[in-house]
């Protein structure tokens, strides 16, 4: 085939050829982006039905919307997640949803705390609903103590208390990775939340989440959160995803939109920063299984968040 174009289409729309030499068109939608990693009012600090979540994915561009509230714990544990008796309606708003965004694919996903002493109820978890994916997150490091929680700021400020904290942190975050418990490693560095790190070059940390990621094959996200949070940094820094990208490790990009407003959110700035450590690719899910679609060239600067 001669090129006879000197531009192949940003996005292929059904039954256009596709372009790019040795890239296999996948239809409408191949060449677009995902948010996987969004919330409901279920979770009592979030606002917006899967259906809004859905309609601005829809408006912005996007290819697919998942859903993935934070999950239910066998008894209660803390102001920021689902009860265990809102799962059902969880479920119906998501499939209420469906039902009303016709070929529009809209997932079903759960954020789970990764807590050792949890497993089995996370087993029992996985079991619960025809999930098409699971995200894992660190938010946790010890009892009652979560890296994000503005409560424990002070502390952090006190070098020897955030050394422990980011180690006790990135090792949580490995553990989590080798459980193989997730499709999805979220926000990674979470733990620079506040602007705060311990001095020296931090791949230190990264490395064995980096390692255990190229063992079991899952991926990692890279979240505009960070960039509404204090650091103003997307999760994970450049270093770590550049490890990533060496050691062949999968990425997705989600926004952990709180809102339907933020769907989305910042995916310019997210999609330059991984195609200029090199990737091409991103993974869609379902029923927890995966497919590699290439990564768009660009991606239009219009649906930018404010903190
Ligand atoms: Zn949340
Ligand atoms: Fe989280
Ligand atoms: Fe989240
Ligand atoms: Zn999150």
């Amino acid at each position: 085939m001669t090129m006879a174009r000197a531009r192949a289409p940003e996005i292929p729309q059904a039954g256009e050829q596709c372009l790019l030499a040795g890239m296999r068109c996948l239809g409408q939608g191949s060449r677009m982006l995902s948010d996987y990693h969004t919330h409901t009012p279920l979770c009592h600090h979030a606002e917006g039905a899967p259906l809004e979540y859905a309609q601005a994915a829809k408006a912005a561009g996007l290819a697919e919307i998942g859903l993935s509230d934070h999950n239910p714990m066998p008894e209660a544990f803390d102001d920021w997640r689902m009860a265990r008796e809102d799962l059902p309606r969880y479920l119906q708003w998501v499939e209420e949803a469906r039902q009303a965004m016709g070929d529009f694919p809209v997932r079903l996903g759960l954020e789970c705390d990764y807590l050792s002493g949890h497993l089995p109820w996370l087993e029992q978890t996985a079991q619960m609903a025809p999930w098409d994916y699971l995200i894992g997150s660190v938010h946790y490091i010890d009892d009652g103590v979560a890296v994000d929680d503005p409560k424990h700021l002070s502390r952090w400020r006190n070098a020897s208390d955030l050394a422990w904290m980011w180690e006790r942190y990135w090792q949580l975050y490995a553990e989590m990775i080798q459980s193989r418990l997730f499709d999805i490693h979220a926000h990674p560095d979470l733990a620079k939340r506040f602007g705060l790190r311990p001095a020296g070059d931090l791949r230190r940390f990264y490395e064995a989440s980096i390692e255990a990621l190229a063992a079991t094959g899952a991926a990692l996200e890279v979240s505009t959160a960070g960039l509404r949070k204090d650091v103003r940094e997307i999760y994970p820094a450049r270093e770590m995803l550049e490890m990533a990208f060496a050691a062949g490790v999968p990425i997705v990009i989600n926004s952990d939109a709180h809102r339907p407003q933020d769907v989305g959110a910042d995916y310019a700035q997210a999609l330059a920063l991984v195609r200029s450590v090199g990737y091409r690719s991103t993974l869609r899910f379902e029923g927890r299984r995966r497919r590699e679609v290439p990564l768009p060239e660009t991606w239009p600067t219009a649906a930018t968040s404010t903190p």
